[in-house]
């Protein structure tokens, strides 16, 4: 083992400190990367405070971050996919079972014995897995991804998991051209939810709480916009929607996006809200509507997405701060004020004690 800075939470209610982790050598099919950049996603918030207790309590201390890129300092023996100084990524997930009918299909995600990022069973080295908020972390290479050379290596740390998040139920559910889509909540998520089914060839709305995010919507590649609050734009789209993707941190009115879609259509929940949702049964059976979920991606078409993002030349739009500013951005997360990324330059904690 060897250690590592990083910045952890003691508590659900203790701001992030600067803290040291120990992290395994790398053994034969591992990879060892010094991270780069690492996205601040609003489930690392949900996670540092323990708001999802009742599915994935937090155990403390807890080092958060699935959105990590960087740079390739160390391979174990029989590591074929990558050599010292490539770039690479990692996501939500840094191992599975690999046995199980999921894993063998490639849906990695749907695994009953994957190991998340960080706050999971670390099955390799006891205690539990921390994630990216750390100079350096080793991951088997199956779980490592590698990132197209063309594209902005900060932008790129974000797709890991809100680009993901947004692609992979966009693609299972077939959004494409002539399809009018629906995307709620203009934030990590959202934002990319936005520009995928804009690069897919959909008719794009967006649906927000915040007027004044109209402007980078359309240049986002929305076509329209709607203030979720106002009860006559509202009205204007009632009926009309194949699929809306649900990318919304908090709580809010399932109902009245549901008397968005047309006869059979569906809204995929990604947003994971800490409070359950109330959904009034006759908005669903009227007009046989669908809500569904969908959980980050396996491995395969995590890469097939970045793939994607290389062809089309697609990144998140991030706000760049050091760590030590990882609190300030937790607080505005919360106020919905993130444009549309908060990524964090991991050289900034070379300079914590
Ligand atoms: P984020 O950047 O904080 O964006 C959330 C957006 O939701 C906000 O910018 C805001 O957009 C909207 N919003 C916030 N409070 C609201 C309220 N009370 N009513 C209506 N809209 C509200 O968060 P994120 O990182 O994109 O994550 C979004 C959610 O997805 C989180 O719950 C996160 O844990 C979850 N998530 C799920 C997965 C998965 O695998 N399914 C993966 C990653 C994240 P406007 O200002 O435009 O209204
Ligand atoms: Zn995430």
């Amino acid at each position: 083992m060897y250690n590592a800075k990083a910045y952890s939470a003691s508590s659900a209610t203790s701001p992030l400190a600067s803290t040291t982790i120990a992290r395994r050598d790398p053994t034969e099919n591992d990879v060892q990367i010094e991270i780069l950049f690492c996205g601040i996603c609003h489930s690392d918030l949900h996670q540092a405070r323990n708001e999802w207790s009742a599915v994935f309590p937090t155990v403390y201390p807890c080092v958060p971050g699935h959105e990590i890129v960087g740079r390739v300092t160390k391979i174990g023996s029989a590591v074929t996919k990558f050599k010292a100084g490539d770039l690479a990524a990692v996501g939500c997930l840094v191992d599975s079972d690999r046995t199980c009918p999921e894993c063998k299909q490639g849906f990695e995600q749907f695994c009953p014995n994957f190991t998340l990022t960080y706050n999971s069973p670390d099955k390799r080295s006891g205690g539990v897995t921390y994630g990216g908020y750390s100079e350096s972390i080793v991951v088997d290479q199956k779980f490592v991804l590698k990132v197209p050379a063309n594209l902005d290596l900060a932008g790129t740390a974000p797709l890991l998991c809100a680009g993901i998040t947004t692609y992979s139920p966009m693609h299972h559910w077939g959004v494409t051209k002539g399809k009018k889509v629906g995307v709620v909540g203009l934030g990590g998520l959202g934002h990319m939810g936005v520009k995928f089914a804009h690069a897919l060839g959909a008719h794009v709305v967006l649906f927000t709480t915040s007027p004044g995010k109209k402007d980078d919507a359309i240049r986002l590649g929305a076509d329209e916009v709607v203030i979720s609050r106002n009860a006559d734009e509202m009205a204007k789209h009632a009926g009309s929607f194949d699929f809306i993707l649900d990318c919304v941190s908090a709580d809010h009115d399932i109902n009245a996006l549901l008397g968005m879609l047309r006869r059979d259509g569906n809204i995929c929940l990604v947003g994971a809200p800490e409070k359950p949702l109330s959904v009034a049964a006759f908005n669903l059976l009227f007009g046989r509507k669908s809500l569904s979920g969908s959980p980050i991606g396996g491995l395969a078409e995590t890469q097939q997405m970045l793939d994607f993002c290389g062809a089309n030349n697609i990144t998140a739009d991030v706000e760049i701060i050091p760590i030590q500013k990882v609190n300030e951005a937790y607080d505005r997360l919360v106020k919905a004020n993130v444009k549309y990324r908060f990524v964090i330059d991991m050289a900034s904690l070379k300079k914590t004690a």
